[in-house]
């Protein structure tokens, strides 16, 4: 497989003054180029992932590194045989990623100490230590650091809530987080620190950087990292592979995501070939029987045969609780 094409991950908080009007004239200079991604852009700063062939990708890079805003911003380079996205939207928010705090936090004010992979990788195994996942539960489902806390959220705005509920998991220890590329941990180690929590790291750079970095190679994380593109998963851990994800149906070891049939769930599941087509993509009856049910649809389904795969699931049912 050639891998003529690279997908970019990057970041920045740094003050962009008019957002709205530089979120306008990088989207024009993205479609440009002729990249694919998603780009959000705030007073705060930048947070991207596009792709595009290595000289789209090579001349955007060196066009970013010109401007003084972002002339030491670090690039995540994954190659890759083909773009990751269909369409290429930069946007414009409130912030870069959300907290929803009163007091929002400014991580070129306050944020956790970074952690290169190597140091970290150190850390995380004293006793001392807790390592908190920043992601959301479906993230975390698919792949994390071997005994990293796994906060029940859907979404990250949620997770100073469930910190609050869970005081006692990080009192008196030295704290490490964690997430994809960095972005979502400069913030949250920082609402930490505001909270009084006085030891506390982030991974430099994200779970991306530590699977590419030479000396750890990704070790201690089981496995695969999540990606908000169509690759769904890239792996992290090059020495050794242990598969922690589960089909949510039967449970067994898994790492292949789908979004349930029913337009109107569109929830995550981890899940099998077989029981996909055996629960036809849909998480539950009421799913499975919506009438806009896009499994249905997709494999021009009669009502006979949807019958028939509703009576197998019922048999199937009936077995495993005898
Ligand atoms: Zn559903």
């Amino acid at each position: 497989m050639e891998n003529k094409y690279r997908v970019l991950l990057y970041y920045k908080y740094v003050p962009i003054e008019e957002p709205e009007e530089f979120t306008a004239q990088h989207l024009s200079f993205c479609k440009e180029l002729g990249l694919l991604g998603r780009i959000l852009i705030s007073a705060e700063g930048i947070n991207g992932t596009v792709s595009g062939t290595f000289e789209q990708t090579e001349q955007y890079m060196q066009a970013l590194k010109a401007d003084p805003r972002f002339a030491d911003m670090p690039f995540k380079i994954d190659e890759a045989s083909g773009h990751a996205f269909k369409k290429m939207h930069v946007r414009h928010r409130d912030e870069l990623v959300s907290l929803r705090l009163e007091d929002d936090v400014d991580p070129n004010e306050i944020t956790g100490k970074h952690l290169s992979p190597p140091e970290f990788f150190e850390q995380m195994q004293s006793d001392d230590t807790v390592v908190i996942d920043a992601r959301n539960d479906y993230e975390y489902d698919l792949g994390h650091f071997r005994g990293a806390i796994r906060p029940d959220i859907e979404a990250f705005r949620e997770l100073p809530d469930w910190i609050q509920d869970n005081k006692e998991i990080l009192e008196g220890k030295k704290i490490l987080t964690y997430c994809t590329g960095g972005v979502r941990c400069e913030k949250f180690s920082g609402w930490l620190m505001k909270e009084g929590y006085e030891d506390v790291s982030q991974l430099d750079g994200g779970i991306v950087t530590y699977g590419k970095h030479p000396e750890v190679q990704g070790k201690l994380w089981d496995g695969q990292c999540y990606v908000f593109d169509e690759r769904i998963s890239v792996p992290v851990n090059r020495v050794e592979h242990v598969i922690v994800g589960k089909d949510c149906f039967t449970g067994e070891p898994c790492e292949r995501y789908v979004n349930c049939a029913n337009p109107s769930c569109n929830k995550k599941m981890i899940c099998t070939p077989e029981n996909e087509y055996k629960y036809m993509r849909s998480c539950s009856h009421e799913c499975r029987t919506n009438p806009r049910n896009l499994y249905v649809k997709e494999h021009g389904m009669t009502a006979e045969e949807i019958n028939a795969r509703l009576a197998a699931i019922e048999t199937e049912d009936q077995a495993s609780a005898e």
